[in-house]
């Protein structure tokens, strides 16, 4: 019996399938497939037979029904996917944040992933907190300035730390500069704000851009703007299937679940 896990991220689309471990079954450039989601999906199906899929997407999701994908070249319309096996839908970070949680054994986590924009899912007593479906969105909280944000929106973090907002992050990475832009002290002001309100044990971090961070720097960054009592550990993950490990794991919940 195996699961697929999807991942439709701003750059790539990537699949993995778990049976023993998982198993990295396919990367896809999103610009060219996002189009045809459906023909991948019916792919996959025909040569996995898997028993659900799970999706993680850069997408916002409201009651279910996708809302926004600032950092897609468009939206999929999930409700046209009808198929023979159960499919799940969530947003990318959400699947991040599960995995994390999953993989740490963490009851209470926040997951941050960094790469073309920012996400955030948060995990309390071991479930996806969604509120009415948006819950978390990190990215997009109000730090200061009139910079315009892909989501329509002004000064939002994202504006200040991103991989759309800031340029050559490789470079800004291997140079260590960019601990001294201005968005990392953003970055660690609202991460300090989420701790603050939620509690969690750890504050993973992954993406293309987080899962390159310094854990030390981050650490004694956000710990600033904390009392002693609040010390969550930060934990880097450098893996680029975080996100599609956590879409299989809801496949597996979900479809447990119902
Ligand atoms: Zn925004």
């Amino acid at each position: 019996m195996v699961f697929l896990g999807i991942d439709v991220g701003g750059t790539n689309i990537d699949v993995v399938v778990m049976d023993e471990k998982f198993r990295n079954i396919g990367t896809f450039p999103t610009k060219q497939y996002i189009s045809k989601f459906y023909e991948l999906l019916e792919m996959l199906i025909q040569k996995y037979k898997p028993k659900a899929i799970g999706v993680g997407a850069a997408m916002w999701f409201r009651k279910n029904k996708p809302l926004n994908a600032p950092n897609l070249p468009e939206i999929i319309q999930v409700e046209n996917i009808v198929l023979d096996i159960p499919i799940f839908w969530d947003n990318d970070a959400n699947c991040f944040a599960l995995h994390s949680s999953i993989a740490n054994k963490a009851e209470n986590l926040i997951g941050i992933t960094i790469g073309t924009g920012i996400g955030c899912g948060v995990v309390m007593n071991r479930e996806v907190i969604r509120g009415e479906g948006l819950a978390g969105e990190i990215g997009h909280t109000f730090v200061g300035g009139r910079k315009k944000c892909v989501c329509g929106g002004y000064g939002h973090l994202e504006c200040y730390f991103s991989g759309w907002s800031l340029k050559n992050t490789e470079k800004l990475i291997k140079s260590g500069e960019i601990y001294n832009v201005r968005g990392f002290d953003l970055l660690c002001k609202a991460i300090a704000n989420a701790v603050m309100l939620l509690d969690p044990q750890i504050i993973s971090i992954g993406g293309r851009i987080g899962g390159k961070l310094d854990k030390n720097k981050l650490e004694s960054s956000i710990y600033t703007y904390l009392m002693p009592q609040f010390n969550p550990k930060v934990k880097i993950i450098d893996d680029p299937l975080a996100v599609a490990k956590g879409a299989c794991y809801l496949a597996i919940l979900s479809s447990q679940s119902q």
